[in-house]
Parts: structure tokens; sequence; C-alpha cells
């Protein structure tokens, strides 16, 4: 059976990320989204809540499951017989620090590949960090995340 892994931070997660997915469900027997919990940046929604937005949000997806990760990538992706790493090319802005963290995975894990997947352009510009500053200056975000997500950052931006 292949398994591949995502890995993010997905806060929060958008369509861009679950267009992903979808993408990947289509290639791998099973995907594991994997939701880093030791991030460098601040992120506006804790561990719990990215966890519970990404499980929301792939409902009914066959053969994906969400989980949290600690620690390196690699580390976990090995400790799960896992050999392919997902990660999403949006723009060629994105390819510079795709590039430098691909080659430093395969220097710790020769055996893991990773694999890049572009998703729809619709979703080609998108990005978490843009959805939030939007979302804070009252722009209408429906057509960029799930509902949940919606409703979840109305309520955070609101108080
Ligand atoms: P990280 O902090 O690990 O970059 P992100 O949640 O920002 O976590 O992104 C996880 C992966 O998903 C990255 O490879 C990123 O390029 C990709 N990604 C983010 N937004 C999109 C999008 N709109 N469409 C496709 N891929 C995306």
């Amino acid at each position: 059976m292949r398994t591949a892994l995502y890995p993010g931070s997905f806060d929060p997660v958008s369509l861009g990320h679950i267009d992903l997915i979808k993408r990947a469900a289509r290639i791998f027997d099973k995907v594991m989204v994997g939701v880093a919990q030791n991030l460098h940046k601040k992120p506006l929604f804790s561990n719990e809540e990215r966890l519970a937005m990404l499980k929301e949000a792939v409902k009914g997806l066959e053969r994906v499951e969400v989980v949290a990760f600690d620690g390196l990538v690699v580390d976990f992706a090995r400790k799960h017989g896992i050999r392919v790493l997902i990660r999403g090319l949006r723009m060629i802005s994105d390819f510079e620090y795709e590039f430098q963290m691909t080659l430093t995975n395969r220097r710790f894990a020769e055996d893991i590949e990773t694999i890049f997947l572009m998703p729809s352009e619709q979703y080609s510009f998108l990005s978490s960090t843009l959805l939030k500053e939007s979302a804070a200056l009252g722009a209408d975000i429906s057509m960029f995340v799930p509902k949940c997500v919606e409703d979840k950052l109305k309520e955070r931006l609101a108080r």
C-alpha cells in the first residue's frame, strides 16, 4: 500500500490545501495529512483547532487521514513507513523555499522522496497568511476556505 504524507502548518486549511489533498488521493492508496505541532512562527489557531478544522474539511474524502506530528517530518514519515512527501507549488515564489527544504530533507533521509503538486489555478495565489489578513480587514473569503474555517475565522476575528 502506497501512503503519502502531506505535512504543513495549515493555519488555517484553505481550499488550496484541500485541492492538493484530493489530487494526492487520486494517486496514492492513502494520504496522511500531517498537522505540524511545533511551529516556529506563532500560529493564529492552536494545534487542536488546526487539527479539528482539517478533520472537518476532509470529512467524506476517502483514503485521507489527518494526524498531528511533532519533530522532523522525515522522522515521522519513517516511523510510519512512509516514503513519499507531498508539497504544493503555487507560484515561482514557493520554489526557493520548497527546493531548499526538499534537498535538506533528502540529506536527512535519502530514501524519502518529495512530490510536488500544483493546485487548480483558482487557488494558485492563495496563502493562509493572505487569507487571515483579508479576513481581518472584513473581506468575504468564503470562496477560498471550507465553511468551518470561515466560521472559525469570523469568530476569532470578532474578539
Ligand atoms: P508550511 O508552513 O509547511 O509551508 P502551509 O500550511 O503553509 O505549511 O503549506 C503546506 C504546503 O501546502 C506547502 O507545500 C504549501 O506550498 C502548500 N500550499 C499552501 N497553500 C496552497 C494552495 N493555495 N494551493 C496549493 N498548495 C498550497
